[in-house]
């Protein structure tokens, strides 16, 4: 029913078509450091995918980091940087897996407000969770080493 969706401004850099390629190396990377953060997390029975962005993101547009799926558990991250599509840190990747299993945790929820029904899903007890996500990243033993 949700999809949470995140956009990010940031300025312009010059995109280089010749850094858009995929990095097998990187790739694998990611997928081992994530399936240990989910370790950590102790979320079950999730499915990460790596974003397929083809293009660069062009001069002062918004952009989506990552997205997950309440219903099917998935978590989509975009592991390269926007512009210039260079493998993006782990530690960054890994604070939009905190984000994204912050969701799952602190699951979005209906209330009033000035008579209509609206959602609320980045609240302060949500980002609490993610605070406390990236905390257990950096101390757990599985994790630690992509913050030194
Ligand atoms: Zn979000």
């Amino acid at each position: 029913m949700y999809s949470t969706k995140h956009v990010i401004k940031s300025n312009y850099t010059q995109p280089s078509p010749d850094t858009i390629s995929m990095i097998p190396n990187h790739e694998q990377q990611v997928i081992t450091a994530v399936t240990k953060a989910l370790q950590v997390f102790r979320m079950k029975g999730f499915t990460f995918k790596i974003m397929n962005r083809t293009q660069p993101v062009k001069k002062n547009t918004s952009y989506i980091e990552g997205h997950t799926s309440l219903q099917t558990k998935t978590i989509t991250i975009d592991i390269y940087t926007a512009r210039l599509r260079k493998p993006k840190k782990i530690s960054a990747i890994l604070a939009v897996l905190a984000h994204e299993v912050a969701h799952h945790q602190k699951p979005p929820y209906r209330q009033q407000h000035k008579g209509r029904l609206i959602t609320r899903m980045h609240y302060p007890e949500f980002y609490k969770q993610v605070t406390k996500n990236i905390k257990a990243l950096k101390k757990h033993r599985l994790t630690r080493h992509y913050y030194s």
